[in-house]
């Protein structure tokens, strides 16, 4: 068992806010317009094994997460999700489901299974370095 992961390292992602025991991060794969995660602070693989502290900490902030992107976009529906698949480190996926497009940056973002099940593997929609960054700090702006 690993106690050190890419998610112990996440200077590689843009973190758009980090808290007592949580960091919210923005996916890379755009596909669904405003997708992050929160991952936690230190390596644990168990959310089992989450203190009451950091379950706590995560209430507020995955509220706070859930109204950024509620400003930002007006999603229809959100999917939460532990997965753990790839990386073993305790995150939470925060998926916007959106019923129509929405466009950001000029380009156009689908969710193209909504309302059913959210597809995995995931389709990729990387963004340009400029409009990602661009996309991390209008979210930024709207985190209360
Ligand atoms: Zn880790």
């Amino acid at each position: 068992m690993p106690d050190e992961c890419s998610l112990c390292h996440p200077d590689l992602a843009p973190k758009l806010m980090t808290s007592e025991a949580w960091m919210l991060i923005l996916n890379h794969n755009q596909n669904l317009l405003g997708k992050c995660f929160l991952a936690l602070n230190r390596h644990l693989e168990a959310v089992t094994a989450l203190t009451t502290e950091e379950w706590l900490d995560l209430q507020v902030h995955l509220r706070r997460a859930t109204d950024m992107l509620i400003s930002a976009f007006q999603p229809d529906h959100f999917n939460y999700a532990f997965l753990q698949n790839q990386d073993r480190h305790v995150h939470l996926h925060i998926m916007p489901r959106y019923a129509a497009p929405r466009t950001f940056g000029g380009s156009t973002f689908i969710d193209p299974d909504y309302p059913s099940h959210y597809a995995v593997p995931a389709p990729v929609h990387r963004l340009p370095t400029g409009q990602f960054a661009a996309l991390a700090g209008y979210l930024q702006q709207r985190l209360q």
